[in-house]
């Protein structure tokens, strides 16, 4: 008898990904990364070409010892507003580098800048992103981080008074699928107005904007430096992989899915149209949901990429001990080097 198991392993290895990094010209490397951008792009549900006014507002102001914190609001589509935190430095003028922070699951942009739910200051254990948002800002970038699509304050009316770390990740994702739309290409889309908005902005060096992000934010930093050129350099934490060591092998959010991309790419092919950007990955080499041998040989072929283009130098990787959280024994310093002064 053939068991399930065995039938799902054989459909995957009869899979030859039709943008499969295998590379040798610079002619061949321009059509495999405008093919391969322009494919999943469509795999994600496509992005909306137009570009509704922003419509910024500030709707809330506090002062901390070493930055400004902002909450602002603009809109990403004409039925669709992202409340975001800005965290600004103290004590600086001009235009200064920006990062976009992109959390996880949990309860939204308030657990990265050291915010309880209820928007008192958490002074308890941040957790495991580890309010990687105020650790940017201590460095000196101006740092935006958006309520991702389905958490925190963008979550659906019947989900608001469930408990804070509960999501809408499963029904927004599921009522997109129908509609041959992704909450991954939502999520993507949203950072692209993110960074319209800080280009928007006369404080921010639209030379020097980076993504950084863990797990779900991870996905969401990865694809949409993979997409948008604009971001020049990337911090992925928690969630580097294959899709089939990772996604289609250990419990996952629906919101990870997107139809069909496997037999376009492989996440380290997707990955891989960061390059020749600088990008730092960094994964807990005892995560449970993203295991160390898938991360460490996605890490190789995004790196045959780099080595390709002759910028080796632009990727390294920071595999430290621990789980499913953020590291940043790298990874400020990584985003200091490559956008500072
Ligand atoms: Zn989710």
């Amino acid at each position: 008898m053939w068991s399930p198991d065995k039938y799902l392993g054989t459909l995957y290895r009869k899979i030859r990904p039709k943008f499969h990094f295998d590379v040798r010209h610079m002619d061949e490397y321009s059509r495999w990364r405008d093919g391969l951008r322009e494919t999943f792009a469509r795999n994600l549900g496509d992005f909306l070409k137009a570009r509704p006014d922003l419509n910024p507002r500030v709707i809330e102001e506090r002062e901390y010892r070493d930055y400004f914190l902002q909450r602002v609001v603009y809109d990403s589509d004409e039925y669709l507003s992202i409340p975001a935190y800005i965290l600004k430095p103290k004590d600086v003028s001009g235009e200064l580098p920006a990062i976009v922070a992109c959390h996880g699951h949990g309860y939204g942009s308030k657990e990265i800048v050291g915010l309880n739910p209820d928007g008192t200051d958490n002074h308890d254990d941040p957790g495991y992103q580890k309010n990687f948002a105020i650790e940017l800002v201590k460095r000196g970038f101006f740092v935006i981080a958006p309520d991702l699509l389905g958490f925190g304050d963008r979550r659906l009316e019947e989900d608001k008074n469930k408990e804070a770390n509960e999501n809408s990740c499963h029904m927004i994702s599921t009522y997109l699928l129908m509609l041959g739309k992704t909450i991954a290409g939502l999520r993507i889309y949203d950072i692209m107005r993110t960074i319209d908005y800080l280009e928007s902005r006369d404080d921010v060096d639209n030379e020097r904007i980076g993504c950084m992000g863990i797990s779900g934010g991870g996905l969401v930093c990865g694809f949409t430096t993979a997409l948008d050129s604009r971001i020049k350099a990337a911090v992925i934490s928690g969630y580097t992989s294959t899709f089939i060591d990772s996604i289609m092998s250990i419990w996952h959010c629906v919101d990870n899915f997107i139809p069909g991309i496997v037999k376009k790419a492989e996440m380290p092919d997707l990955l891989g149209l960061i390059a020749p950007r600088p990008l730092l990955i960094e994964s807990g080499i005892n995560d449970p949901i993203f295991p160390i041998e898938a991360t460490k040989e996605a890490y190789d072929r995004i790196k045959n990429i780099y080595t390709f283009l002759g910028a080796e130098d632009k990727i390294d990787s920071d595999f430290f001990h621990g789980q499913h959280e953020i590291s940043g024994a790298k990874a400020y310093d990584w985003m200091e080097r490559w956008l500072g002064e």
